[in-house]
């Protein structure tokens, strides 16, 4: 069915991002692969094509534009080529609502400019080695002293934990009050008493640097504190997740159908007993099984666009197009995988890579078993 999604400024913003990609990184991924980690030059090069901050107004260097359609036109061309080593959807996708909706003047003129050019990598840390899932129980603290918060504790799996520069930290301002005594902090690189543990040795994502973050009595001034208000962090997560959801969603879709046409290719041209694997009738009836359901994905998750768009996607929606997408493109890649014989294990193989890159996707941004939570609980049982 014909995708009505984008407008012509998507089709040629598309067209840069297609080009950039062929240019500055596909050449180059492998390596990254190897260094565990993708240069800042790129982060650079990309922000000068305004690949980011479409959301920063234009005052701060942005385009002003909030439209996640623009997001997406980036995710997707991403997973295409398999970047998956570039942390571009965490700094637009995510921290964009962070650093734009949350910040006033002040911090916008620090930070904003920044976010924009990608001289300014930016974080998330939520996760701690204790809780995950269970984000009220998280343990690193503020403590408030005159001007300055101190932070104590540590946050792990932290994506472009090694690159970034600015780190939304979720901590406990009042570690009695529940979710009313969560606030988010921004940590800035080089603070004192703020240093980063190992760049994490994960099965996929090679070229993702994702790492552990220490806070040993870190002074951040009541001025990096996000919305203006103490006690008011988990309300914020709650609010920026679906968008994060979505995010993850549109990747799960995009590299479910980019495995999918490589492996039809595949079956046209690989033969066995005489003839292409493609005329055997089990894998026409797998394909076609596949092809299905990722075009219901893909149509649900353009959807839940809109609906961002529209101010209008709720959480159930989003935990939805979470859940179920990247269950959908774990199940089409490992498929896909079986279709392509011994090949498909073998890294130089597309397939063997988005193997292993897929399997993360429904773990992180909230678990499967998380999203089921947050749509079985809208019942109301
Ligand atoms: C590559 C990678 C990048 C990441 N990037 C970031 C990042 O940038 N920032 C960040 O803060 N975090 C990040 N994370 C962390 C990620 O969000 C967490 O790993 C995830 O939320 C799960 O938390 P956990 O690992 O503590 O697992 P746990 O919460 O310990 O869960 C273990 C298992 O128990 C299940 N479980 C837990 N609670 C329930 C329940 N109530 N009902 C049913 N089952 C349940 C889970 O679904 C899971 O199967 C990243 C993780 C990875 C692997």
């Amino acid at each position: 069915m014909r995708r009505d999604l984008f407008d012509e400024e998507h089709d040629l913003f598309r067209e840069t991002v297609r080009e950039f990609m062929a240019r500055e990184v596909v050449p180059h991924h492998a390596q990254w692969e190897k260094d565990g980690i993708v240069p800042r030059e790129v982060w650079k090069k990309a922000g000068e094509l305004g690949m980011f901050g479409f959301s920063v107004p234009e005052e701060y260097g942005g385009s002003g534009i909030t439209d996640f359609r623009y997001n997406m036109v980036i995710v997707e061309e991403i997973i295409r080529v398999g970047a998956s080593g570039l942390g571009f959807g965490l700094h637009n996708d995510i921290m964009a609502p962070y650093m734009v909706e949350l910040t006033n003047n002040e911090q916008k003129q620090r930070w904003l400019p920044g976010f924009a050019s990608g001289e300014l990598i930016t974080a998330i840390g939520m996760t701690e080695p204790g809780a995950g899932s269970d984000l009220q129980g998280i343990r690193t603290t503020a403590v408030r002293e005159g001007d300055h918060y101190v932070v104590n504790g540590q946050k792990t799996f932290i994506t472009n934990g090694i690159n970034s520069d600015l780190v939304v930290v979720v901590t406990k301002t009042d570690p009695s009050a529940g979710a009313r005594g969560t606030s988010l902090l921004v940590v800035e690189r080089g603070m004192e008493g703020f240093t980063r543990g190992r760049n994490l040795e994960k099965v996929g994502m090679h070229a993702q640097d994702t790492a552990e973050l220490f806070f040993e009595n870190v002074r951040v001034p009541v001025a990096n504190l996000l919305g203006g208000e103490e006690g008011q962090g988990f309300f914020q997560l709650m609010n920026n997740l679906p968008q994060e959801r979505l995010s993850i969603a549109v990747a799960a879709v995009a590299a479910a159908e980019t495995v999918l046409e490589e492996t039809i290719e595949y079956c046209r041209n690989r033969t066995a007993f005489g003839r292409s694997i493609g005329k055997f009738q089990n894998t026409r009836f797998l394909l076609a099984e596949l092809a299905t359901e990722v075009e219901i994905a893909r149509h649900y998750v353009d959807k839940c666009v809109r609906a961002l768009n529209a101010k209008e996607l709720t959480a159930v929606d989003a935990a939805k197009a979470k859940w179920w997408t990247t269950e959908l493109q774990n199940k089409v890649v490992d498929r896909c995988v079986q279709l392509h014989g011994g090949y498909g294990y073998m890294l130089e193989y597309p397939v063997a890579k988005a193997w292993l890159d897929s399997r993360v996707q429904t773990i992180y941004g909230g678990t499967t078993e998380i999203m089921k939570e947050i749509i079985g609980r809208s019942f109301g049982f």
